[in-house]
């Protein structure tokens, strides 16, 4: 029967994983594979997708993926019991002697930078470690040719190494853009030493990931993390027997409660400066199951094995990733014609010796070392706090009738509290202050009697200019302190669980909502936050339509022309407003889905982390980084548009200062664009101005329109022109600063791009609409 068919809270056994490509070898990455145990947790909300139980974690799929994985059911969940029963005490540092205390082999020389790889699963526990680590001596950047966050580091107290934190990833396969950066990382910029992070609460599907990390042929030292939640629930691990399987030191740790960190650096770099590569590769039992893949992966290894040596890839992983049928690889090693031939031909044997297809046959072997492993060394903790707390909140806020309006009320809240309370009770504090330092700094000037350019340079120009946009700062840390909250503490996945029936319409998958909410706040966090994406072609997507959700900066036009104008269907005309930007960001999504982006997004295989409470550290750490991030913007990109917009309107086209502004070069500027306005009603100069004005600052639409008609903005328009001019401003480009974001996540032309296109989509919709008003 089908996966689907199994009843909720049933168990089943897999008998067989159908589909193709790279979701297919996800699937069988993350534990879904042929011989396990699942049980259906529950259905989102929608209907889709479904969340299982495997390996003795979450993971939610989409039904049509679901569709594909036959099952049979079976009564009981009888687990193998494990041969560790009694409480084992951690071993001290040196106990068992083996990979402590060698000090021999092959030592670098002794002022050698040692560079580290920090690799684990998502929500192991990496970014806590890596603040441990790192103290806050850390360098944020990307990794060359895509924007994923990279962060590098010295280890606090070893001034010559580099710890570089890599995306969480679930195996080595390419499926998502950070498995392939994770994996070119290791093997093109060859760290000295790996350090892989384990959740031990989960070890089964995070030692997955180990097993072919090891294949890598570098140092390597587990950390084997949430110890203090193992312990805390009667689990135990018997270290030094898993170092002897795995053939590397493994540490327990506890990252958050700054347990063995200490222990696991002077093994890291131990291993590291000994260049002590793990003992251990050959994990296929010759016994295992007539021993097929056995036989299999050391033909393989043989064939290609001055291949492997020209292309300069580990023999064992690159005789894996052959067999598994990674084209990457198998292009590096150039093969030819015969020796592909002879490959297929051992493959195909084996698949027939061990009845399974290839992919499921390597996850295979690779799981039943694992199982071995944790049959010897792992006494599992009882059901823990940790996982009933979880299971009760899930109730609640993935619950069929419950996950909707609880899911609204978070959000609520969430913005009220950026907007109204925190956020802008920082904000007001922070333009006191710079109303202060502008105005001391303007009486400074006239006392020492500064040239009256410079003088207007100063305080119209950088102080108006970057001041508005600084006092955004606060808003923008505060929504990333919320969101942090969420994303940290697990809500965030769950969201996207039950969101992702919805946004699949438009192409997009669940984890593509929360830009969205945000872009309602700033677009400039929204397209920042679109880092946690999984796929490039849904951040890329994502990014583009995070300005059709209108920002609250736009919100003061809004709130000025319908007090104006509209007052009698005020709150139905801003509402509308919104809808109107979420429709169109849906016709776009559509749009996009078939003509840039074609093709869909990426397949929802998701795991639903337990809820934790976020880390204090790590919470500080993020939102230092978007401060420093976002000064260094205001400091740069926008100082320099606000002294070019103020020189604009300061000259006329001789360089000779204006009095008016409407003999300004700016003047000229929006002259040239009132023609292009006229059919939409906006031919006016001085609108144009106030529009160009508006890149710099939605705000600043209105308060310019306020000094350029002497106040009197209400008795020269018609309302068919303020309709117009209200939907042009929701629609037309983001702000420079919401561009600057686009273009360094996406690159100038795409910024150039959104900027155009836009204004263009602005421009037909203000024109239907003075249409339309002019019907009636
Ligand atoms: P990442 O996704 O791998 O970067 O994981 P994070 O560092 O964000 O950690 C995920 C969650 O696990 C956070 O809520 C942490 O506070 C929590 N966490 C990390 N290390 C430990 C640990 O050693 N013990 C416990 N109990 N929780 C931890
Ligand atoms: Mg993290």
């Amino acid at each position: 029967m089908k996966l689907i068919d199994l009843e909720t809270g049933k168990n089943g056994v897999i008998k067989a994983v159908g589909g193709e490509g790279a979701l297919r070898q996800h699937l069988l990455d993350m534990g879904v594979i042929p011989g396990s145990k699942v049980r259906i947790v529950k259905y989102a909300p929608m209907g889709d997708p479904v969340e299982i139980k495997i390996h003795g974690y979450e993971l939610t799929i989409r039904l049509s993926d679901a569709n594909n994985i036959e099952v049979e059911p079976v009564s009981t969940g009888d687990e193998e019991k494990s041969t560790v029963q009694k409480m084992i005490e951690h071993p001290g540092l040196g106990e068992g002697g083996r990979f402590h205390t060698k000090g021999s082999g092959n030592p670098l020389p002794d002022d050698t930078k040692l560079t580290f790889a920090l690799v684990g699963n998502q929500n192991s526990g990496k970014t806590t470690l890596f603040n441990q680590l790192t103290g806050s001596n850390q360098h944020v950047g990307n990794f060359p040719g895509v924007t994923v966050d990279r962060k590098d580091g010295p280890i606090k107290g070893n001034p010559l190494t580099v710890v570089t934190d890599l995306p969480g990833i679930y195996s080595m396969s390419p499926y998502s853009t950070e498995e392939i950066v994770s994996r070119n990382f290791v093997l093109e910029e060859k760290p000295l030493g790996i350090i892989n992070i384990v959740d031990a609460t989960n070890i089964e599907r995070n030692l997955y990931l180990t097993m072919q990390l090891l294949e890598m042929d570098i140092p390597l030292v587990v950390a084997l993390n949430m110890m203090d939640e193992v312990r805390e629930n009667g689990g135990t691990v018997n270290i030094n027997e898993m170092e002897m399987m795995l053939g590397v030191p493994v540490v327990p740790i506890s990252a958050a409660k700054n347990e063995g960190v200490g222990e696991l650096v002077s093994h890291a770099l131990h291993v590291a400066h000994f260049r002590e590569k793990p003992l251990n590769q050959d994990f296929c039992d010759e016994n295992d199951n007539g021993g097929a893949v056995h036989r299999c992966i050391h033909a393989v290894s043989v064939l290609i094995e001055d291949h492997a040596k020209a292309a300069g890839l580990p023999l064992r992983f690159a005789a894996s990733k052959v067999i598994e049928g990674d084209s990457l690889v198998i292009d590096k090693l150039s093969l030819d014609e015969n020796e592909k031939e002879m490959l297929e031909h051992i493959v195909l044997q084996m698949e027939n010796e061990r009845g399974l297809d290839r992919q499921a046959a390597m996850a295979d072997m690779r799981f039943s070392f694992i199982k071995k492993v944790c049959r010897d060394t792992v006494k599992k903790p009882h059901e823990s706090k940790e996982r009933k707390r979880s299971e009760k909140i899930d109730r609640i806020l993935t619950g069929k009738y419950t996950a909707i309006p609880a899911f609204v009320l978070i959000m609520a809240l969430v913005f009220f509290l950026t907007f109204n309370v925190i956020g802008a009770w920082l904000q007001s504090l922070l333009d006191l202050g710079i109303t202060y330092l502008s105005d001391l700094t303007d009486t400074l000037l006239t006392n020492a009697n500064v040239n009256e350019v410079l003088h207007g340079l100063i305080i119209d120009g950088i102080f108006t200019g970057v001041g508005s946009v600084l006092s955004f700062m606060p808003i923008i840390v505060t929504m990333f302190f919320f969101l942090s909250l969420l994303e940290d503490s697990g809500y965030i996945a769950r969201v996207a669980f039950v969101m992702d029936k919805l946004l699949r319409k438009i192409g997009l998958s669940g984890r593509s909502i929360v830009p969205m909410l945000i872009g309602f706040g700033c677009t400039v966090p929204a397209v920042m936050s679109t880092r946690t994406l999984p796929s490039e072609r849904d951040r890329k997507m994502t990014i583009l339509l995070t300005p059709f959700m209108s920002c609250s900066a736009k919100l003061p036009i809004y709130a000025f022309f319908v007090d104006a104008f509209f007052t009698e269907h005020k709150w139905l005309i801003i509402t509308g407003l919104y809808l109107l930007g979420i429709l169109m960001g849906v016709l776009n999504a559509l749009l996009y889905r078939g003509t840039v982006f074609k093709g869909d997004a990426v397949p929802f295989v998701m795991e639903l982390p337990n809820y934790r409470m976020p880390g204090v550290k790590n919470v500080t750490q993020l939102l230092w980084e978007k401060a420093k991030d976002f000064l260094q913007r205001a400091f740069t990109v926008i100082m320099i548009a606000s002294i070019v917009v103020w020189l604009l309107q300061s000259f006329d086209i001789h360089f000779n200062l204006v009095e008016d502004s409407a003999d300004s070069i700016l003047a000229l500027i929006a002259g040239v664009l009132a023609p292009v306005m006229i059919p939409a009603g906006l031919g006016d100069w001085r609108i144009c101005t106030a529009l160009i004005s508006g890149f710099m600052a939605k705000e600043s639409v209105v308060s310019t329109l306020q000094v350029m008609f002497d106040a009197d903005v209400t008795s020269v328009l018609s309302n068919a022109t303020a309709a117009s001019l209200l939907v042009f401003s929701l629609l037309y480009t983001p702000c420079v600063a919401a561009v600057a974001a686009v273009k360094r996540e996406m690159g100038r032309r795409w910024a150039i791009g959104v900027v155009l296109w836009q204004c263009g989509i602005a421009w037909v919709a203000a024109v239907i609409t003075r249409l339309i008003c002019m019907l009636f």
